[in-house]
């Protein structure tokens, strides 16, 4: 099978992230960057699918220069080879053209399955895999807790709030996973040694037939025009029981709409 994960490069979530002040794009220049932790429990998936099944595992990244460092990371837990969008025109692009130029990609790569995680730390849109799904003319089974291949059958258990669904499709087809679906290896020291030689194609937006004022800014659909931090904490209200405490604390809570 030949299996096809998207991975994205993020600021760690762990740390401080900041928004860019002339243009409010996200700070990756200053940022600790990593893999999207949902796409390390989809490269996860695809490994035990290649190890019960056979086949070829491709990483495909849209990201700067710097989106390197996570290619090599993902290709170091097993990978066989990986497919890196790189080009100055990208920046500022919106969730549609990021879906245009990830579409137009995997257009090459002929994937029978393209796994991805549910949502980025980032961005968090969560419309990737569907987006990719109408581009592509094929399947999306999303929020994935559990995919079962059986030849060209795909069988997804789909976490709800209250439970999960069943869901099948045949391939190809695009399936998003969650945290629950695996626990992903750590990359093994061979495996960080041979990550090293694997091969990874660069493509540019030219390669994929993608002109550059349909993504970047010029080709946004919507943009951020403002942002600040959130507020600190307000020190609140303290309440000394001096016989009324409870008429004060309901009286707050009736004032507040809690009661
Ligand atoms: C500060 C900020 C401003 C933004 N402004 C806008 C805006 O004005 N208009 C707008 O439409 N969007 C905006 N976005 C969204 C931004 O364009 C998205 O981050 C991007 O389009 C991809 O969406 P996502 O990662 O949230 O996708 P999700 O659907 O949350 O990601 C799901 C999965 O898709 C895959 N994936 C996503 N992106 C990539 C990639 N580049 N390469 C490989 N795989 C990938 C990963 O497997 C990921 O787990 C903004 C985001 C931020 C953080």
């Amino acid at each position: 099978m030949n299996i096809v994960v998207l991975v994205k490069q993020v600021p760690d979530s762990g740390a401080d992230r900041n928004l860019r002040t002339d243009d409010n794009t996200v700070d990756r220049g200053s940022a600790n960057n990593v893999i999207n932790e949902m796409d390390e429990y989809a490269i996860e998936e695809a490994l035990k699918i290649k190890e019960a099944h056979g086949g070829e595992v491709t990483i495909l990244t849209m990201g700067p220069d710097r989106a390197t460092e996570s290619i090599r990371k993902a290709l170091s837990m097993g990978p066989d080879k990986a497919v890196h969008v790189v080009d100055d025109a990208l920046h500022g692009s919106c969730a549609v053209a990021t879906s245009k130029v990830l579409a137009a990609a995997l257009g090459q790569l002929n994937a029978d399955l393209v796994l991805c995680g549910s949502e980025s730390t980032d961005g968090r849109v969560q419309v990737m895999p569907h987006m990719l799904a109408e581009r592509l003319g094929i399947a999306a089974l999303t929020g994935a807790r559990k995919l079962t291949v059986d030849g060209a059958t795909l069988t997804v258990e789909r976490q709800t709030e209250e439970g999960y669904e069943v869901v099948t499709a045949s391939t190809p087809a695009i399936v998003s996973v969650w945290d629950t679906i695996n626990e992903p290896r750590y990359p093994s020291f061979k495996g960080i040694m041979a990550a090293k030689k694997k091969p990874v194609q660069t493509l540019a937006l030219a390669d994929l037939g993608v002109a550059a004022n349909e993504v970047g800014f010029d080709g946004a659909t919507s943009a951020v025009v403002e942002h600040s931090k959130r507020p600190p904490r307000s020190g609140g209200v303290k309440v000394t029981d001096e016989g009324s405490g409870g008429t004060q604390l309901v009286e707050f809570l009736a004032t507040e709409k809690f009661v």
